[in-house]
């Protein structure tokens, strides 16, 4: 482990002269803040810098941080650090100096993703970008790329939440329409242009990394654009227990709920599963949610289960969810995974062969999020050797990163093929519906994923609707036993196993 240092110019004043000195509980508070200001910042690759990241205590205007190596500390001095440190100078009064060290082993990284370390490209463009501040949009702060920083405060406890800001890059046009996501994304541009009460609220679900922040960004900058006067309020559910908090905190429960029940025309939530077991929170939502309803503004939401999965939500609120409309994204098919690698490559300037896009979308299944990351390091590591991404240096390095996972479907690669075959919808899978062709499809796929996956009943279980263990082994059973007495069903699953060998 090496020590190396640097800093904001150090300017030679004490940092306890101007700010006073902070405990290492409000240091660590501070720097949350100032992270999470930047990533809304500069979303794009935030994470994958990051994940190479370790916070490891803010006093006295030393912010001590650890870098898995050299590349990633010399990327986050160059592209981060003057945001954070700028943030924390702003916010604590304090004169910030980083002292880094180089240690190969991360234990809490500020970010938890990718497993590869991030590689600086020299010529492609990742740079973070600055983000669009959208006039039409209001009540999303001031975290502008452009905008100066927020004005010093004496003590860290007068810090305002951390802003949420839009990707100018998660556009309508920017989000490649699948069979994965085609509903979601339909419903997304019907809300945006005023949907109706057949789209209010909305409720797009879907696994992590699958597109469902790009869409309500997307809603956003569509109505800015069409409607400049509406007004619009984006938030992740995290900020809103936070601001809720706060009001809560500084008495202004007025300002409040006025913001949220009668100064807005567009709402839209991101990840409300984390209002989970927030009860005073849920019930402040679940009044804002009646007051925009009623008075036909549009909401939308964004979760990663289903509403009635949701653990620990309030039924009113679970059944508001589902008065509108509920659109699920699924992990996108191979088509849809060439033409987003394709669509990214473009909008990063990176060249890619049509060989290496299928390679890549061949590779990186579950998440798109992963298949960004993917294409992004092939990117800088082909730029930082000085080769060419050609479909050698491309299986080399995906098979070296471990991203590659050969003749391996996921559980939603087969509930989706399920479906399909059955005709059904990805959520009657996991919904309680007990029809007789819905559960043998959901017996079917139980059986399939146990006979694919290396996944436990209880996993399973969790996968279908948050099922006991013992439906799922009852089911596997059922199954086993139809395949070994009924024709019929024996040929729906040789057709299913014939598909699933064409995926792999
Ligand atoms: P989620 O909110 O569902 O976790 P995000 O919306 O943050 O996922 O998406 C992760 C990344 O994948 C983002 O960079 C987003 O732009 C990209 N992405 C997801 N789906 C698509 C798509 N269909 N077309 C283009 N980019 C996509
Ligand atoms: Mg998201």
């Amino acid at each position: 482990m090496q020590n190396l240092e640097s800093g904001d110019s150090p300017d030679g004043v004490s940092p306890a002269l101007l700010g006073g000195s902070l405990s290492s509980e409000e240091g660590e508070r501070a720097w949350i803040q100032a992270v999470a200001f930047t990533r809304d910042r500069s979303p794009a690759s935030f994470d994958q810098w990051f994940s190479g990241v370790q916070f490891d205590g803010f006093t006295d205007g030393v912010l001590s941080l650890r870098a898995r190596d050299e590349f990633v500390r010399q990327w986050i001095e160059d592209y981060y650090l003057p945001t954070l440190c700028e943030w924390l100078r702003g916010h604590t009064g304090l004169s910030i100096q980083a002292r880094w060290s180089i240690d190969g082993a991360l234990d809490h990284p500020v970010a938890d993703r990718p497993s590869y370390p991030p590689v600086r490209p020299r010529t492609i463009s990742v740079r973070p970008f600055p983000v669009d501040e959208p006039s039409g949009v209001r009540d999303v702060g001031a975290a502008g790329g452009s905008a100066p920083p927020p004005p010093p405060a004496p003590r860290i406890h007068a810090v305002p939440a951390p802003m949420e800001a839009l990707n100018p890059k998660s556009t309508f046009g920017n989000f490649v329409v699948g069979p994965s996501n085609q509903l979601a994304h339909a419903a997304s541009m019907a809300a945006a242009g005023g949907g109706g009460r057949r789209h209010n609220p909305l409720f797009i679900c879907g696994g992590t990394g699958l597109g469902k922040t790009h869409l309500v960004h997307a809603i956003a900058h569509s109505v800015r654009e069409d409607r400049p006067d509406a007004r619009i309020l984006y938030i992740s559910a995290e900020r809103f227990v936070n601001e809720f908090v706060q009001a809560l905190q500084d008495q202004k429960m007025n300002d409040f709920r006025a913001r949220y029940r009668e100064k807005c025309d567009v709402l839209l939530v991101d990840d409300i599963h984390s209002l989970a077991g927030k009860t005073q929170t849920q019930e402040e939502f679940f009044h804002a949610f009646n007051a925009l309803h009623q008075g036909g503004k549009q909401i939308v939401v964004t979760s990663d289960k289903y509403p009635q999965q949701l653990d620990k939500m309030e039924e009113r609120l679970v059944s508001r969810f589902q008065w509108g409309l509920v659109a699920d994204i699924q992990a996108p098919e191979l088509e849809t995974r060439v033409a987003i690698i394709r669509k990214k490559a473009q909008l990063e300037h990176i060249e890619l062969e049509p060989d290496v896009c299928l390679q890549i979308a061949q590779s990186v299944r579950s998440n798109v999020r992963e298949l960004e990351g993917t294409l992004i390091r092939l990117a800088a590591k082909a730029s930082l050797l000085g080769k060419p991404i050609d479909i050698a240096f491309a299986r080399t390095e995906i098979a070296a990163s471990g991203t590659s996972r050969p003749n391996e479907a996921s559980v939603e690669d087969i509930q989706r093929m399920v479906c399909h075959h059955f005709k059904l919808r990805s959520v009657d899978l996991v919904s309680k519906d007990r029809h007789k062709s819905i559960a043998f499809a959901r017996h079917v796929a139980m059986y399939l994923c146990k006979q694919r996956l290396k996944c436990s009943f209880p996993e399973l279980g969790r996968a279908f609707g948050n099922r006991d263990h013992t439906t799922v082994i009852s089911a596997v059973r059922k199954v086993e036993s139809l395949r070994s007495n009924d024709p019929e069903v024996r040929a729906h699953l040789e057709a299913l196993e014939r598909k699933l060998g064409s995926l792999d």
